[in-house]
């Protein structure tokens, strides 16, 4: 593995070289927000940031997509293209260890070996991601070491970059990661630059103070559908759908058809297992009658079903549902709840 030792001052350089080159997504000010968005003219990507306030996972599986378009012909419909342009190859910059791993999580429901999503796979596949690991974590909400994460992990990285106080040290971690070496100079790193990034892994470990039981709880999903528990959960939840839209693993979609005069557009829009039209059938019946159930729906499918299904926990402990939920529902505190029935 490439690793390169960068002084901070050629950061900003070496992300305004890679902007002239590929599409750049990366993460700006947007009034009091950070976000992650697409760098054009006039925008400056931040190099001190927390965490942004929306998850990338939109730049892989956009909140609107044109799948394909039609038009109707004297006999039926004629296919007349896909939707948008996928988006060439690009670089996401300054992603925290916690979404990078998000993108991990992702992988294993839309690229499975029995469905294949191209949409999804395309974007992944001309996507490079630089992540920036969390020397200090950004916020008391925080929780990526109970889900098997921690704030230096490199899961879904391509380049990892750890500040070491005067520079950073660039691992290069992968075939795509490594086609980014030409902007990052020629400086290998000694030996002392990775005893420094060890040290401060240790220690950003040590800084998350919350710990959740999101393991040990499992076994009490497993047997425990019907527990009175799931009735107190949801009763302050607005079903305004937030938690779901922040969240960097959650990925419900709902598949529409928009059609003007003869011409028509086939689009997937993001959902919520939070609202009730989520679940309604066309016969107007629908299995999930009550908040109680979605929401035992959305703790279950990311604590329970993804694990059995496909291994991880479906939570990266981002914490950015906590931070969001207008009536402070708290995932970490519903876990903690739940391991002392
Ligand atoms: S953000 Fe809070 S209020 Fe809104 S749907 Fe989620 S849990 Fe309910
Ligand atoms: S459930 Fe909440 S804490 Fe977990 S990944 Fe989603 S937004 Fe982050």
């Amino acid at each position: 593995m490439e690793k390169r030792l960068i002084k901070k001052d050629v950061l900003a350089g070496i992300v305004g070289k890679i902007a002239g080159d590929v599409n750049l997504v990366a993460p700006v000010k947007e009034e009091d927000n950070v976000l992650f968005e697409l760098v054009k003219d006039g925008v400056t990507a931040l190099s001190s940031y927390r965490n942004t306030k929306n998850a990338p996972k939109a730049f892989f599986f956009p909140r609107s997509e044109t799948l394909m378009r039609y038009t109707r012909k004297e006999k039926g419909y004629e296919f007349t293209g896909l939707g948008e342009d996928v988006s060439g190859q690009t670089v996401i910059f300054g992603v925290r260890p916690c979404d990078a791993r998000s993108f991990v999580i992702l992988d294993l429901l839309f690229d499975q070996d029995k469905y294949k999503d191209p949409y999804y796979i395309e974007k992944r596949a001309n996507t490079t991601v630089v992540a920036v690991g969390c020397t200090k974590p950004p916020y008391s909400t925080c929780f990526c070491t109970s889900v098997d994460g921690s704030p230096m992990s490199t899961e879904g990285a391509d380049v990892f970059l750890t500040d070491l106080g005067e520079s950073y040290l660039a691992e290069f971690l992968t075939d795509k990661g490594e086609k980014l070496l030409k902007y990052f100079g020629d400086a290998k790193a000694d030996a002392g630059a990775e005893k420094k990034k060890e040290e401060i892994a240790q220690a950003a470990a040590k800084e998350i103070k919350k710990t959740i039981p999101a393991h040990e709880i499992k076994a009490w999903l497993d047997a425990n559908f019907e527990h009175p528990f799931w009735e107190t959960v949801h009763k302050k939840c607005l079903a305004c759908g937030t938690c779901t839209f922040m969240c960097p693993t959650c990925h419900c979609f709902d598949i529409q058809d928009e059609v003007k005069a003869a011409d028509g557009k086939r689009i997937r829009n993001w959902d919520s297992c939070m609202f009730p039209l989520f679940t309604r059938e066309t016969s107007g019946h629908n299995p999930r009658t009550s908040q109680k159930e979605r929401w035992r729906q959305r703790f279950m499918h990311k604590f329970r079903y993804y694990v059995d299904m496909f291994g991880p926990i479906a939570c990266v402990g981002c914490g950015r549902c906590v931070m969001s939920c207008p009536v402070n529902i708290d995932i970490r505190k519903i876990a903690e709840d739940i391991s002392k029935l």
